[in-house]
């Protein structure tokens, strides 16, 4: 697969264009991305999360967790699993059916 990958990249002139390749295969996969990232899965959800994963997975096979807030010591870091902008119940949801959990972060609870 990689491979494969990397002879796209060449074949269209993206060696090292980063972002221009991901856009590539964005447009010929249809998808954003898809991977297997051992230390990503071990961060737990929350509607109200303090980072997100970033992918540009194509081109480099790598995942970033960034900040979008200060984060104290201590704290846990949590990613939303959801898009955070639904409705309390669209969000609680789609977590049961493809997480099989109930979210009980603080601002799930704040909106019940
Ligand atoms: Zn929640």
């Amino acid at each position: 697969m990689r491979k494969a990958v990397e002879g796209l990249i060449a074949q269209h002139g993206l060696a090292g264009k980063m972002h221009e390749a991901d856009e590539m295969f964005r447009q010929l996969c249809g998808i954003e991305a898809i991977g297997l990232f051992a230390l990503h899965t071990c961060i737990n959800h929350s509607c109200d999360s303090n980072c997100e994963a970033q992918t540009y997975c194509y081109s480099t096979a790598a995942l970033d967790v960034v900040a979008l807030r200060t984060i104290v010591a201590g704290e846990e870091i949590t990613i939303s699993y959801i898009d955070k902008k639904l409705p309390v119940f669209q969000r609680r949801a789609r977590l049961r059916r493809h997480y099989l959990f109930d979210c009980h972060c603080g601002k799930c609870l704040s909106e019940m």
